[in-house]
């Protein structure tokens, strides 16, 4: 059975409304991968403005009314708000990774393995909750800076679950309910209840394409640490970007340019429970698989920030049947949207 057929909705994308688009903020991206619970608050605060620009015209300033460092009360503006002035923002989902966040409380005790019986896994379920909540909140309070109505939403707090790692419980209405209220839900990767194994970790890429299957938004941006997709781990000497990636009706991708020899390889880090790269590219071609646009570009960078104004344009074949986006124009240099993936049975008219 189609796994996307197994999980219980009670909503539909008739309920959406118009879904402009899902971004995911990676969390090699908005984190120090290698220094514990750090967020790399550079790339933070550049997609975030990014964000805004994009997403948000008037946006609205001071919702954040944390205290600030060195100071003993809250900063309130309320005198500075104006009642005419409605800032308006583009229906918006965001989902990040949890990055140094979350995967080492996650793999050290096995939460992605099931267990919760055991007094270990139980536990590394409340510290890996409590290490991603805390990042959530600080993305939160990031777009809230920059003027953006972000509203944090757990997974596990909204009742999702799995059965056998594969969503199983997943109702969106509440995301939607805030949507409609105005709201950008900001959803993260999270530790939640499993049917069979007890519990497991549910990967933020799962949670787009689950997202992106039911509110079928216009794009879906997924915002990394790399600029796309490699022949081989970008680290290694002479790693090639894919350029175009075809997806077959199964789910399953091949490369179509450039012509490889071998192999796709990927690696992922030990402590990453999530698949990394590899769920991330399995993810985006189930989305690519629904006629939705998938960009996979390195976060902080004028890519990103392209990518985010919205749907790139697209180039017609001469039977104006296939659209690809596979290029587009900053400026006067031309950039090659690394990697655009596209339906296979689209590019057979070509
Ligand atoms: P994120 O946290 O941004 O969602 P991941 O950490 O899951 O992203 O995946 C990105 C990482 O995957 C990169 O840091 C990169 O080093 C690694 N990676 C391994 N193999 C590949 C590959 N063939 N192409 C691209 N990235 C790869």
């Amino acid at each position: 059975m189609d796994r996307r057929s197994q999980s219980t909705t009670t909503n539909s994308a008739a309920d959406a409304g118009s879904l402009h688009c899902i971004v995911k903020l990676g969390g090699s991206a908005i984190t120090c991968k290698n220094e514990l619970e750090t967020i790399n608050e550079g790339n933070l605060s550049i997609v975030s403005s990014q964000l805004k620009q994009g997403m948000i015209s008037e946006p609205c300033h001071g919702m954040d009314w944390s205290r600030r460092p060195g100071s003993t009360d809250i900063q309130t503006v309320v005198d500075k708000f104006d009642d005419k002035l409605e800032s308006q923002c583009k229906r918006l989902i965001v989902v990040h990774g949890a990055g140094s966040f979350g995967h080492f409380q996650a793999s050290r005790s096995g939460v992605h393995k099931g267990g919760l019986n055991k007094p270990l896994v139980k536990a590394g379920f409340v510290a890996t909750r409590i290490s991603v909540t805390t990042l959530n909140l600080e993305i939160v309070r990031a777009l809230a800076k920059e003027g953006i109505p972000s509203i944090g939403m757990s997974p596990f707090s909204c009742g999702w679950s799995t059965c056998e790692r594969i969503i199983a419980m997943a109702d969106t209405s509440t995301v939607v309910k805030a949507l409609d209220a105005g709201f950008v839900p900001v959803l993260h990767g999270d530790a939640v209840l499993d049917t069979s194994l007890g519990c497991t970790i549910l990967s933020g890429d799962v949670i787009i394409s689950h997202l992106a299957e039911h509110l079928r938004p216009d794009y879906v941006v997924f915002l990394t640490d790399v600029s796309g997709v490699y022949d081989r781990p970008p680290t290694e000497l002479g790693a090639v970007l894919l350029r175009e990636i075809a997806v077959h009706e199964d789910g399953s991708w091949s490369v179509l340019q450039p012509n490889l020899q071998d192999e796709v390889e990927i690696t992922v880090a030990a402590h990453d429970t999530t698949g990394g790269m590899f769920t991330k590219i399995t993810e985006a071609a189930m989305i690519a698989k629904l006629g939705i646009d998938v960009y996979i570009v390195k976060a902080a960078t004028e890519h990103s920030a392209r990518a985010l104004k919205g749907p790139l344009p697209g180039i017609q074949n001469k039977n104006k049947e296939f659209y690809t986006n596979k290029k587009w124009k900053l400026g006067l240099n031309t950039y090659v949207l690394p990697p655009y993936i596209i339906p296979l049975d689209q590019v057979t008219g070509r």
